[in-house]
């Protein structure tokens, strides 16, 4: 039995929804209706307010036995933050200050339901710059951390492991502790709160986050780059890096994809020829540096097959070319029952590719593909027709098994969730399994916080 009354004493009782009716949308998140779980059926979803309402939440859960799931934006792919047992659903949307952008310490003290979109626009309405950009600007704080989000534009900057300063947690027994701090270096005993990050809300509810930044750059260009073949598209990615030019992103699409996308948002998708593209995006100090790396990357291209290269420099059109691939996912989702993440070394994207077409036809099926290729990250996207010949793990199973062949992992930035847990024994070996459960028990003795995640 969930306390309800115990949850309304700590955040009023209008933070406490109990009605099915009114918290559909937090029953669900973005994963593909093919694999997302069902929701479990004695659900309550409460809405803290503070770092103090949380620790009482998981006090009495912790005290009663409850299981809580915590939730940030819901765009998670995964289906992290889905409630599948009995339990409460802690979102962090009133959480939702940004508290402070301190401007000599390139930092930003970010509560966990801030969302992505309103950290960017506050860090750049004070001039600095937030580098990482997953796809959905819904997301939260709290989630990005949780699932050590990267996006677009890793290749130069990073995930977003690599800006997290400081966390403030609350463990599953109701403590809070703070973790790091505005410090560029901090090497005092071992790093819980790296452990913290990735941990897809299995340890600890993040309720506060501190973030590097760093100064704006003053150009920008955005080239996209036509083939008329995907592997000559993705074989010139390698090409690309061992240049010597580290563009801010190279993502590749392929043209019936994109082309969905720029209809469903009601854009013009701005190249005319090709079947694949990828997408670069190069930053500079001044205009000269910008030009110059577009030039270089161009020739590579050239080099490497490309049959066109257009190059847009006005903020607009290289805004509206960042939507159409970050919004992909939406329009293709009732033809597809999973999108992988998978991720090999960046030199051997052009290999797993070839996998890929071995198992689409040994299955008779076709692979939609893109992503984040300057990072080795593949969205693989299956399509519903492997769910109706029952094919769908087992082609799951053979992209996974050519992935790891390669050094790779079966996800990059999405998570393992609560759907890429059977492939769990794939991919880790048996110590790596033990020392993860021991950590989770250490943390969480009663196993109250997002069973069923991450780990098994
Ligand atoms: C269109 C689209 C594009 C996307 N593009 C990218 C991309 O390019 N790169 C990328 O990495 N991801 C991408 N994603 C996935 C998703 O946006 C990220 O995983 C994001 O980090 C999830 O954040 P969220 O706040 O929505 O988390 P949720 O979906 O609410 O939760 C995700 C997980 O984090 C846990 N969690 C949430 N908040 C907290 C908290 N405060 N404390 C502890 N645990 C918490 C949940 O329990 C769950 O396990 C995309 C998703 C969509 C829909």
């Amino acid at each position: 039995m969930i306390n309800v009354e115990g949850l309304q004493r700590i955040v009023g009782e209008d933070w406490v929804i109990t009605k099915r009716d009114q918290m559909e949308s937090y029953l669900v998140d973005e994963t593909y209706l093919g694999v997302r779980p069902e929701p479990a059926d004695n659900v309550v979803v409460v809405k803290p307010a503070s770092t103090e309402e949380v620790s009482e939440i998981l006090k009495l859960a912790n005290r009663e036995n409850t299981i809580v799931y915590p939730r940030g934006g819901g765009t998670g792919l995964v289906g992290g933050a889905i409630p599948t047992e009995d339990g409460v659903v802690l979102s962090l949307e009133r959480l939702d200050k940004v508290e402070e952008v301190d401007k000599e310490n390139l930092m930003v003290v970010a509560q966990a339901g801030v969302t992505l979109g309103q950290l960017i626009e506050t860090v750049e309405d004070a001039g600095l710059f937030f580098p990482p950009h997953p796809g959905d600007e819904g997301a939260q704080v709290g989630g990005l951390v949780a699932c050590n989000a990267a996006g677009t534009r890793a290749i130069k900057y990073g995930v977003i492991r690599n800006y997290v300063k400081g966390v403030e947690v609350v463990l599953p027994t109701g403590e809070v502790i703070s973790m790091g701090g505005k410090l560029l270096k901090d090497n005092q005993g071992l790093d819980l709160m790296h452990l913290l990050i990735g941990s897809e809300g299995i340890l600890g509810i993040i309720t506060k986050a501190i973030f590097r930044l760093y100064p704006k750059f003053a150009g920008m260009a955005t080239l996209v780059v036509s083939y008329d073949d995907r592997h000559e598209a993705i074989n010139s990615v390698p090409k690309i890096l061992q240049s010597g030019v580290i563009p801010l992103a190279i993502e590749y699409v392929e043209a019936k994809e994109v082309e969905m996308s720029a209809q469903h948002l009601g854009l013009k998708w701005p190249a005319a020829k090709g079947k694949a593209h990828l997408i670069i995006i190069v930053t500079g100090a001044n205009e000269d540096e910008v030009y110059f790396q577009c030039e270089q990357i161009s020739n590579v291209c050239q080099e490497y097959k490309a049959i066109d290269t257009l190059i847009a420099e006005r903020r607009e059109e290289q805004a509206d070319i960042l939507k159409i691939r970050s919004e992909m996912y939406t329009p293709l989702k009732p033809k597809i029952a999973d999108a992988l993440d998978i991720t090999v070394p960046p030199a051997d994207i052009g290999r797993i590719l070839d996998e890929m077409d071995r198992i689409a036809q040994r299955f008779d099926t076709t692979i939609p593909v893109f992503g984040h290729a300057g990072d080795g990250n593949l969205h693989p996207n299956l399509l519903n027709d492997l769910l109706e010949k029952g094919t769908l793990k087992e082609v799951k199973r053979e992209i996974y098994k050519a992935t790891l062949n390669l050094g790779g992992v079966v996800t990059g930035e999405h998570g393992m969730g609560k759907i890429r847990l059977s492939e769990f024994d794939l991919c880790l070996d048996e110590k790596s399994r033990v020392l993860m459960k021991e950590i989770k028990r250490v943390f969480d003795p009663n196993n109250i916080l997002n069973p069923g995640t991450a780990i098994m």
